[in-house]
């Protein structure tokens, strides 16, 4: 599985630990990173020649593995045409036909797209969005704030921030220079388990005090990733929706981890059958080769903005329908809409949950879950990611632990023995010894 060598230094470059800033590493003390030369299939491929099986999809966003041949093929097509023109007052294909096809996958409600640059901002759009609306709706300029629930993780702009959790997430480092947001607890009623219908009494009190300032609730469906990786109750979604309703509240799904298959459904809504007003996508959208985004409302959110005070929507990147980024994403759709996803989901999720079933007996392990193609081990305590990063490359295979939570999402074309060597190499290195 994994090319022994003897110039382990090769793989840490001087310059990149000098200067070079990595997501959330301290320049002082910085965790080791490893010099990739290519990935290919499920392989990323070290400087020194060593393999490791990829467990991370590259942060949920690599679905088809690395590499592909039919998204190269839509990259070097599209480059051949035209690499980027500005969206402002011109139109091109690849975005047109990435709208028709994104709008047959997701909630029929959705009717009007906003290609983003990126998650966060697309989080950073839906947010604006829902508060132009929400203002353009109700006539009140109070109507301006956020709700949402603890351990959410929805992107590191300045909003996005504002929504994540408060204690794990990056409240501390900023203090008073993010907005005040509204927090209710986690579900705690597991996915797959038993719905305690005390998990909503915390948003009912709160809107009935605060709804008249709130434009609308921010929320992960199903799947709270970086926050916690915590799988709840669909019937907190039917709830949630509910509230909403009755106390006209937009409703944002922020489907940038979960959308494309990772949980099993095309996107998670459908496991509660809730359909939100706005939307946000990306990740997996271009099968991991560009940044891209999108954000998605009814019809009734789009118009409500066009009709407020400003009369349009107040956003337009630069890089917005990239179209080298939409013929890449409508090569990954084609990719997904030809196979049985579903299928495919569920026989990765059969694996993952047997393969990581050993570790339910060890001592220092809180708790197992699955979903779709996720497997989660959650520590007793924190895990020093430097330490188990270096057993992970001896033994050939990549899995990046956040806080107390080992986790994967592999791509979705790993073969059952790559993934089953992925697990059990990754129980093996957190075993208790
Ligand atoms: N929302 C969710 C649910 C995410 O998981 C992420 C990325 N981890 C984001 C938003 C932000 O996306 P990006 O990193 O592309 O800005």
């Amino acid at each position: 599985m994994c090319t022994e060598t003897n110039n382990r230094e090769s793989v840490h470059d001087l310059f990149d630990r000098e200067h070079l800033w990595h997501p959330y590493t301290s320049t002082i003390n910085p965790l080791p990173t490893y010099k990739v030369s290519r990935a290919d299939g499920v392989r990323i491929y070290l400087s020194d020649g060593t393999a490791l099986i990829d467990g991370m999809s590259s942060w949920w966003c690599a679905c088809h593995g690395y590499n592909n041949p039919r998204l190269n093929r839509a990259a070097t097509e599209q480059l051949g045409l035209m690499s980027h023109v500005m969206f402002g007052g011109l139109t091109h294909e690849p975005a047109i036909s990435l709208g028709k096809k994104l709008l047959k996958m997701v909630p029929p409600s959705m009717n009007n797209i906003f290609y983003a640059d990126s998650g966060s901002v697309a989080v950073e759009v839906a947010m604006k969005m829902a508060v132009q609306a929400s203002i353009s709706r109700s006539g009140d300029h109070n109507r301006t704030n956020f709700v949402t629930i603890r351990s959410g993780y929805h992107g590191d702009t300045w909003n996005a921030m504002s929504v994540c959790d408060p204690v794990t997430g990056m409240h501390g480092a900023f203090g008073p220079a993010l907005p005040i947001r509204y927090f209710v607890p986690q579900p705690r009623s597991r996915f797959g388990g038993e719905w305690n219908p005390a998990d909503i009494e915390p948003l009912e009190q709160l809107l009935a005090e605060h709804s008249g300032e709130i434009a609308a609730m921010i929320l992960e469906p199903i799947v709270q990733g970086a926050g916690g990786m915590w799988f709840y109750h669909p019937e907190y979604l039917r709830q949630v929706r509910k509230l909403c309703d009755r106390y006209s509240i937009y409703l944002i799904f922020d489907e940038i981890a979960t959308g494309f298959w990772r949980t099993g459904k095309c996107f998670a809504w459908e496991w509660a059958g809730v359909e939100p007003d706005i939307m946000t996508i990306g990740k997996a959208l271009t099968g991991g080769y560009l940044t891209s985004a999108a954000v998605l409302t009814t019809r009734e959110v789009a118009d409500t903005i066009s009709n407020g005070e400003a009369g349009v929507m107040m956003h337009g990147p630069t890089f917005m329908a990239n179209p080298l980024a939409c013929a890449i994403a409508n090569e990954s759709l084609d990719i997904l809409n030809e196979q049985d996803m579903a299928g495919r989901i569920a026989h990765l999720n059969a694996l993952i949950t047997e393969a990581l079933q050993p570790a339910c007996g060890f001592d220092n392990v809180q708790d197992v879950r699955t979903i779709g193609a996720i497997g989660i081990v959650e520590m007793k305590e924190p895990v020093n990611v430097g330490e188990f990063q270096k057993e992970c490359v001896k033994r050939g295979i990549w899995v990046r632990p956040f806080g107390k939570n080992v986790y994967i999402m592999p791509p979705y074309i790993i073969s059952d023995d790559d993934l089953r060597y992925l697990i059990s190499n990754m129980l093996e290195i957190i075993k208790p010894s």
